[in-house]
């Protein structure tokens, strides 16, 4: 099964990525489903990556981060900062 994926860890846009039938049934039902281990650039290590459902955006590529393995959709993750700016400045240009 092809599923539109948004990876901002290897290339940084939307990817297509093909999982087994069970695996994509997995997504549709926990939003949640293992697509491979990698490492980045500059990593000693290889880590698990999965595929997510964000209720805003649709999947995106994440690895379980933190002491209780949670993902961050990098899309939401890109809205929130011009609200912890404006803390800062208050002449901060929207994007
Ligand atoms: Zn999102």
């Amino acid at each position: 099964m092809r599923v539109k994926v948004y990876d901002a860890h290897f290339s940084g846009g939307w990817i297509l990525a093909e999982i087994p039938f069970r695996r994509w049934l997995r997504l549709a039902l926990l939003g949640k489903a293992f697509l491979r281990c990698d490492a980045k650039p500059g990593w000693r290590g290889k880590l698990p990556f999965y595929i997510v459902r964000c209720m805003r955006h649709g999947y995106f590529l994440d690895y379980p981060q933190g002491w209780d393995g949670h993902f961050y959709c990098p899309l939401c993750d890109r809205e929130e900062v011009p609200r912890f700016s404006t803390q800062t400045g208050g002449t901060s240009s929207a994007v």
